[in-house]
Order: C-alpha cells, then sequence, then structure tokens
C-alpha cells in the first residue's frame, strides 16, 4: 500500500487569525484530504507559526511565568493537532492518532549564531532592551522589535519509528506539528532548546523515514513561483530535482517560506519520490497532481 505524507501550513491555518476561521479550514480540509485519500495510508504534519504566536501574545499580554518555546511548541501540538485529529478522524474510514514529535537539533548549528526568525510580540526599544532574550529590529514605527530565535534544521525526528509502526497498523498518523518539540541529548535525558524548527525539513524527515511514496505541501499560494513578487512572476508547474536545486541556488524562493519547502521536495524526489507544493484550497486536485508544482525526479515534462 502507498504512503502519502501531506504537510499543512500554519499560515495557510491561519486565514483571517480567528479560531473560528482556523477550525473551519482544519475541518474543510481533513475532509478534502480524506476524500482525496483512498486507501493510500497517511501522515499529516501540521506548522504552528501563527499558533505559537498567538501563545506567547497571550503569555506577555496576561504577564504569566514565561514558559520555555520546546514546551509552547507541544501546546500547539496539542491544540492543532487535536483539532487535525478529530476531524480526519470523522472524515476518514480509519482511526487517527495525534503523536507529540520531537526533534533532536545541534546546538553547534550556525543558525545559533545568528538567529533569524522572528517569534511572539512587537516591542518598543526600551522593553526589547529588557527582555531576557535577544530581540532585533525587525519593523518600523514604535514598536519595531521582535525577539529572533534560532531555525536549526533537525538532525533526527525521534518519534518517527512510532509514526511508521501506526501506519503499518493502518492508522493515520498526525505528527510532527510547529516542526517539533526541539530538543538536545544530555548525559541523562534531554534539554529544551529555544529554537524553532521549520516543519518543511521535518516533513522530510518523516516522509523519508516512513518511506513515503508521495509528499505534498498545503500552503497559502497555489505554486512556486519563479521572480516572485515582481510584474514578471511566472509560475512553476512542473519540475525535475535537478532543476529545482539550481532555481533553489539562485534564490528564487525565500528562506524561511519557499526554499524549505522546495529542498524537501527535490531531495523527496532525487529519493525517487514525486512531491508537491501546492494551495491548502486545492487538497483533492493537488493530491490528483493536478495543481501547485510537481516535483519529479527525471528530466521530463520540465516547465
Ligand atoms: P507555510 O505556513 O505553509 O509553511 P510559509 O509562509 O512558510 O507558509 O511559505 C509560503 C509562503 O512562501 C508564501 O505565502 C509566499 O509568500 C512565500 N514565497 C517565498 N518565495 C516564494 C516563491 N518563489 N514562490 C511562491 N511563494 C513564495
Ligand atoms: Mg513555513
Amino acid at each position: 500500500m502507498t504512503r502519502l505524507v501531506v504537510a499543512v501550513g500554519g499560515n495557510a491555518l491561519a486565514a483571517d487569525g480567528t479560531f473560528e476561521a482556523q477550525h473551519r479550514t482544519v475541518r474543510e480540509t481533513a475532509s478534502s484530504l480524506a476524500d482525496a485519500v483512498g486507501n493510500e495510508r497517511l501522515v499529516v504534519t501540521h506548522g504552528n507559526g501563527p499558533q505559537v504566536g498567538n501563545v506567547l501574545l497571550e503569555a506577555e499580554a496576561a504577564d504569566t511565568p514565561d514558559r520555555p518555546l520546546d514546551v509552547l511548541v507541544a501546546e500547539t501540538q496539542a491544540s492543532l493537532g487535536g483539532l487535525l485529529q478529530r476531524h480526519l478522524d470523522a472524515a476518514l474510514d480509519r482511526s487517527v492518532a495525534a503523536l507529540l514529535t520531537r526533534v533532536l537539533v545541534d546546538t553547534d548549528d550556525a543558525a545559533f549564531d545568528a538567529p533569524t526568525k522572528p517569534v511572539g510580540p512587537w516591542y518598543a526599544e526600551v522593553e526589547a532592551e529588557r527582555k531576557p532574550f535577544e530581540t532585533k529590529r525587525i519593523g518600523s514605527g514604535e514598536r519595531p522589535f521582535r525577539r529572533v530565535v534560532a531555525s536549526p534544521e533537525p538532525t533526527e525526528v525521534l518519534d518517527a519509528e512510532a509514526v511508521d509502526v501506526l501506519l503499518s497498523s493502518g492508522q493515520a498518523v498526525v505528527c510532527g506539528g510547529g516542526g517539533g518539540i526541539p530538543l538536545t541529548r544530555t548525559v541523562d535525558g534531554f534539554d529544551g532548546v529555544e529554537a524553532v524548527v521549520d516543519k518543511d525539513h521535518t516533513t522530510r524527515l518523516i516522509a523519508e523515514a516512513v518511506d513515503a511514496d508521495r509528499l505534498v505541501f498545503l500552503t497559502d499560494v497555489s505554486r512556486a513561483y519563479l521572480d516572485y513578487g515582481t510584474d514578471d512572476q511566472r509560475p512553476i508547474e512542473s519540475v525535475d530535482a535537478e532543476t529545482a536545486r539550481s532555481y533553489l541556488e539562485a534564490g528564487e524562493f525565500d528562506e524561511g517560506s519557499m526554499a524549505p519547502k522546495m529542498r524537501a521536495c527535490a531531495a523527496f524526489a532525487e529519493a525517487g519520490g514525486e512531491a508537491v507544493v501546492a494551495d491548502i484550497d486545492a487538497v483533492e486536485s493537488a493530491l490528483a497532481g493536478e495543481a501547485g508544482t510537481v516535483v519529479h525526479p527525471a528530466n521530463n515534462s520540465d516547465s
């Protein structure tokens, strides 16, 4: 039986920012996925950028004691992963497991030298200076500062084998939320790490670990584009892995958003699979290979 891994973007779910809109999108996505998946084995991963941002805003507004980022990621695996589980379970003809998923990161990763990923509230300069974490001027106006954290690549998904076992037993699996709970190994266990891992990297590792046949990224744009954001932007319909790599090297995709997706797709295609980046509203046609950007192994049918 073939295996399908689908990543759902945190931004694509956030829609207009309300919980109701997010919940509706989860329900609709789950229902379309269930219609499209047939009897393929299914793994669903998800992002958590806007969701963990909301938790940080709430903590700041309520002035509650700080909780480390790894714990906040775990919270969003429960909240968003729990909704995905509930609605997939209702829509699919099989049971759905939701798995708290941990990843290992290397604290020697160069990402820790210059944290770049903005998270949480905006601060005025005086507030930013008093914060116990690194902040950076990101915008303009009265509150231009935000906390920045490292976004290292995960070296290992600690729960990948559990995903494989659940999948083999016939369950669908929700996992890898927010890129995974970032940990390092210590002599007697694990420490949480103040970092956020892009779910695109984690999704690729999970897809490899379960030997997936297809990988689909559902996001908030219809395709990956060349010259994105300019007057000459051109959608990429189909591309082989080697050409996708050359576009990556040419800087066609932004780091922190489309680049990790296309890198994951290229790596997956190099290993012989077919990967797709598509809009969350096009789930069914994306799964049928009729929407989005398809990254394929061989040198044929390029756009
Ligand atoms: P997700 O939550 O799905 O991971 P991201 O915001 O990380 O969403 O990635 C999707 C975003 O990537 C799009 O909204 C778009 O603004 C951005 N992007 C950057 N470069 C490109 C490109 N070349 N083609 C299409 N989208 C791009
Ligand atoms: Mg992203």
